[in-house]
């Protein structure tokens, strides 16, 4: 959304002035390539980021362009990816370089297998350069605090605020370079449904028989087994278990 007065040039001048005072330094905001941006984007989906930065990293020493991950097999790439949770990231992510390796990178980035709205125009605005904020939670939150509108340019410093500062109970506006202006200022908020706890959940079971899999056993826990069938994360000849290929 572009500044639409001068009001608005003020407030993202002073949210811009703390992002380069105390933005985060992530590895993939010094590049433009969207291989790599949409690598970082996918795993940073629902990983905590300390976790996404070695393993962002590692990823793509491994496979450094599209065309290495669409050549790699399923069966590696979801090795790669164990860890990192919600595997079905790994297959999508893998599909999508495939697809990019086919086709070249579609206009409308939705296309791609596993790319919602806010990673095609996380992609579009920092590997493309397109004139589009992405708008995560981070940002929906900043901006519906404040009551402003900010343009692209300021989308990773928002992403910054949101998470470091404007936090999602308990902002911490003595230290926001917005609180001059900003209607929420000292306010609380409730708290946000949490996802159940990971311990003893369906997804730690089928995350176990996956990691079970891809160390070459066999689960015996069947029904996380028919889980990833379905997902086509394994796949099943007679009774043997295998990583898709
Ligand atoms: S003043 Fe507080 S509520 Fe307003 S943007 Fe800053 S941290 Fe968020």
């Amino acid at each position: 959304m572009a500044v639409g007065s001068s009001r608005l040039g003020r407030v993202e001048e002073l949210l811009l002035a703390w992002f380069s005072q105390n933005g985060r330094d992530l590895p993939w905001r010094s590049t433009r390539d969207p291989y790599a941006i949409l690598v970082s984007e996918v795993m940073s989906q629902q990983t905590q980021m300390e976790r996404v930065v070695p393993r962002w990293q590692r990823w793509l020493e491994r496979w450094p362009t599209v065309d290495a991950l669409a050549a790699a097999s399923a069966a590696d790439v979801i090795r790669e990816w164990q860890g990192l949770g919600y595997n079905r990231r790994a297959l999508s992510l893998h599909r999508a370089a495939q697809h990019v390796a086919a086709h070249g990178w579609p206009d409308d980035l939705t296309e791609l297998p596993g790319v919602g709205r806010y990673t095609a125009d996380a992609v579009a605005c920092f590997a493309f350069g397109r004139r589009v904020l992405p708008v995560d939670v981070n940002v929906t939150r900043v901006s519906e605090r404040t009551g402003q509108t900010f343009s692209p340019a300021a989308a990773q410093a928002l992403m910054d605020l949101g998470k470091m500062v404007c936090l999602a109970r308990i902002p911490r506006c003595a230290a926001c370079p917005l609180a001059a202006g900003c209607p929420s200022r000292g306010r609380r908020f409730e708290p946000l449904r949490r996802q159940g706890p990971f311990a003893g959940s369906f997804r730690q079971r089928r995350a176990t028989a996956l990691r079970e899999v891809a160390a070459g056993l066999q689960p015996e826990d069947g029904e996380a087994v028919a889980a990833l069938v379905r997902d086509g994360l394994v796949r099943m000849d007679g009774e043997v278990v295998s990583l898709p290929q």
